[in-house]
């Protein structure tokens, strides 16, 4: 799967890290980075929450 983050609609609120804190990570200078932007599919359940739980729909999983 492959990770696309909105950046003009993420507010770096580091939501998406609490659920999946292998893929996101909110840093210091309040830009958030993406860690990996081809997850194994482990980690697919911890990112499909990351996606519900953005409050401003700024994640896309594509296939
Ligand atoms: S949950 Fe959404 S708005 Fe918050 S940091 Fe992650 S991508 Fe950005």
């Amino acid at each position: 799967m492959k990770i696309l983050v909105d950046f003009d609609k993420c507010n770096s609120n580091a939501v998406c890290q609490a659920a999946a804190p292998e893929v996101f990570e909110v840093r210091e200078d309040n830009f958030l980075y993406i860690l990996d932007e081809n997850p194994s599919e482990a980690l697919r359940a911890k990112v499909e929450a990351a996606v519900r739980a953005c409050p401003t729909h700024a994640i896309r999983v594509e296939d």
